[in-house]
Parts: C-alpha cells; structure tokens; sequence
C-alpha cells in the first residue's frame, strides 16, 4: 500500500476497502436469455450430443456412395425428409431419399448428395456426380459428446457461450447473480431533468450516470429520486429500501461544507469518511449501514463518475465473480503537456487515437464539473501522486472507459 500522507488514504487501500465491503454475490439459476455478461458458477456438463444424430450437411439426396460410385444414374426416390422429421424408411441399396439440412439421415445411407449435383427430381433423381461415403454427413457428436464439460465455472457468458448452452437444452444457467445497487443523489439545489429550474438551482444528473454506470458493470441498479440536503428526508428515503440491496450508492454531500448530508446521516453509525488522494474525487466514505454495504461518492459529476470507475466498478465486476475487474489500459503519448498536483493520483479525461501512433489527448481541464469534455471522452489518463509535470510526448497509462 502506498502510503501517501498522514492524512489521505490510497487510491489502491480505497479500492480495497470497497470491494471487501461489497463482497461476491450469491449462486442463482437465471433464464438463458438474461445470462449475457454473467459468470457461469458451476461447470456445464453436455446432458445429450452435439448433434444429437447422424444429420445431413446439405439439402439433396441421402443415398449409398457405391450406388452413384458411376454416373449418371438414375435412382428411385423413396422417401422425403425434411429437419424435424426422421425417415420412415432406411434406405435400400439402389435407392435415394430426398433430404434436407439438418434432418436426420436414414439407416443405411452413408452419404448425400447435394441437390446441385443431381436433376433435383421428385420421384427419381438423376445424379450426375459421385460422392464419398461420409460427404456432407454430420455425424452424431461430432462437436460435443455426452458428458464432456463444455464450459467451466467462473466462464463470462457471450452470445457463442449462451448459444451453446441453448443447443446443449439449458433453459438456465447457474451464475453469479448481479450485484443490486440503490443509487440516490443528495442536494437541495437538485431538480429533476424536464422540470423548470429556479434560480439557484441545476438539474440533477448524477442519478441517471451513476445507475447507467452499474448497469453497465452489470449490476442491477434501482434509482431513487433525489432528497434535499435534510437528514431525516435522506434516512426516510434509504431505510425502508435497503435491505432489498447489496449496495448502497450516493452521491454529494460528502465533502467539507456545511450541510453535508450524508457525512450528517452516516458519521458514527458504520460509515467512515476519508479523502483518498486522488483528483478528482477525494472526498470519499466507505462502510455499512443497517447491514448494507455504502459507498459514498462526492456530488460534482466527474468526482462522482470517476470515482463509480476507480471504485465502484471493479467492486462490482469482482462480486459477479469477474477474473478481470479493470478496464483495458494502453501506455500511449501525451497530446500536450499536463500538470497534477502533487501526492494525488490524477485522472485526466482523454481522447485515444491508435491511429496517430498511440497518442491520448486531454479534453477539457482537470475540473471535476466539466461533464461534457467527460461526454466527449473514451478514457482516462492516469498521472502518479509523484507526478507533477508532463510534457508533451511523455508516456501515460491510458484507461479505456469502454
Ligand atoms: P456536494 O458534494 O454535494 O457538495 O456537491 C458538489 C457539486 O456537485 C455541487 O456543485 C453540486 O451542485 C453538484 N452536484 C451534487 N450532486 C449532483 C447531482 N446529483 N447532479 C448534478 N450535480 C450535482
Ligand atoms: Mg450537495
């Protein structure tokens, strides 16, 4: 652990100190269909074959390869198998079955021929090329026997992953469920977007990032709409929700002001409020409330999205069950020069172009209100608590925000 002065806690010691709070989440059987982004928490074992049966490759002719081994021949058609249906004969020597991809092929056929190569006749069929036996057969198991572990625990589930589960018969999956998240904005000042502003007063958009944020770490987040600055509003808001929830996040109202309402809320009952030396964000609280993890992160939008990537996000993606929590990183050059204070980790907000030789641009100056130059950017540039000056072309680690 960095320690960095008597009085600020470590980026790294923060980031700790949140993920232990949030812990991993339980084991829970979800449908197929919600399991994109989740960690599979048992190893998945083939209940049947993949493919279950012997299966044509191709649409046209299921026939023996020493009866079309010269051509052109004629052969009786028997029988008509379309995917879905099994034949209803096996196939006799001298015989053809017409039948179409995926369907099961016939006893006796050890090949088929595609219909591009025969006359595609109904009744009888002219095939003017021979094929090998085991042309354009599937056979049984031929991707996946029975029994073989196709996926093993702690695999992130895409589309092929869940694709598979789907063809192997999996309804659902056993995951790591989504961590919940009660996300709630403090501030007198706070008006809902689509409502008239008075003076004084500025529209609250910490509750639509932050939820947006967990989301897509891959929690489940509930957004309450935003309390004033009054302790017994922010305690009727939380209590009676949280206990549905393994994280509690707010944002505001944690720095050195008066009215501070959630530092007023939480101060000696389970939540201890540092500065982490980081800018922006320094002003942060960690801890739990009625049993519920709480992470409070500062009111100006770029402390508090910043934070949600320092913090919150790796908490969240470890409690899925996520081998990797961080976010890429890339070293790239600095655009123009930079400077940060001293002791504090800084997190610039940047623009990478891979194309102009790895270079990362700046948007917009260090101040923590500067959400469109945040809007505008795809990564984060992180300068060391050493570092004070950087020059043009000076490497930097780059943290991508997608
Ligand atoms: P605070 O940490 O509560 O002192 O807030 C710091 C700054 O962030 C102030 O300028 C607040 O108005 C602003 N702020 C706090 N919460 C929000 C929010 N939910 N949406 C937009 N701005 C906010
Ligand atoms: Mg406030």
């Amino acid at each position: 652990m960095v320690v960095v002065s008597n009085s600020l806690t470590a980026v790294a010691a923060h980031r700790e100190r949140i993920a232990e709070l949030v812990g991993v989440t339980g084991t829970a059987e979800l449908p197929v269909a919600d399991c994109l982004g989740l960690v599979l928490a048992l190893d998945l074992v083939a209940p049947v074959a993949l493919p279950p049966f012997d299966n044509s490759a191709m649409d046209g002719y299921a026939v023996r390869a020493a009866d079309v081994a010269a051509v052109p021949v004629a052969l009786p058609v028997t029988d008509d198998i379309p995917a879905g249906r099994a034949a209803s004969t096996p196939l006799e020597p001298g015989t053809a079955q017409r039948i179409m991809t995926g369907a099961p092929l016939p006893a006796g056929a050890d090949a088929v021929v595609q219909v591009e190569w025969t006359d595609g006749g109904t009744s009888s069929v002219r095939v003017d090329r021979g094929v090998p036996a085991g042309a354009n057969v599937r056979r049984a198991a031929d991707d996946v026997a029975v029994g073989t572990t196709v996926l093993v625990a702690g695999t992130v589930l895409g589309p092929a992953q869940l694709g598979l589960a789907a063809a192997l018969g999996f309804g659902s999956l056993p995951v790591r469920r989504r961590p919940r998240v009660l996300v709630l904005s403090t501030g007198s000042e706070l008006v809902g977007p689509g409502e008239v502003l008075a003076p004084g007063q500025i529209y609250e958009s910490n509750g639509v990032m932050l939820a947006a944020a967990v989301r897509e770490a891959g929690g489940e987040a509930e957004l309450l709409r935003f309390v004033p600055d009054d302790v017994a509003a922010f305690r009727a808001a939380v209590e009676p929700r949280l206990a549905a929830f393994d994280l509690l996040l707010t944002s505001g109202g944690v720095s050195a002001g008066a009215y501070e309402v959630v530092k007023d809320a939480f101060t000696g009952r389970g939540v201890e409020f540092t500065r982490v030396a980081m800018q922006p964000g320094g002003p942060q609280g960690a801890g739990r409330y009625l049993g519920v993890a709480v992470a409070t992160l500062p009111g100006n939008p770029v402390s508090a999205q910043v934070s949600f990537e320092v913090f919150i996000r790796p908490a969240l993606r470890a409690a899925m069950g996520h081998a990797v929590v961080q976010r890429p990183t890339v070293v790239a050059k600095l655009s123009s020069p930079l400077t940060s204070p001293a002791g504090r980790t800084q997190f610039r907000r940047g623009r990478y172009d891979p194309a102009s030789g790895q270079v990362v641009t700046p948007v917009g100056g260090p101040g923590s209100h500067l959400l469109s130059a945040l809007a505008l950017s795809d990564c984060l540039i992180e300068v060391p608590e050493d570092v004070t000056e950087l020059a043009a072309g000076a490497d930097v680690l780059v943290r991508f925000l997608h």
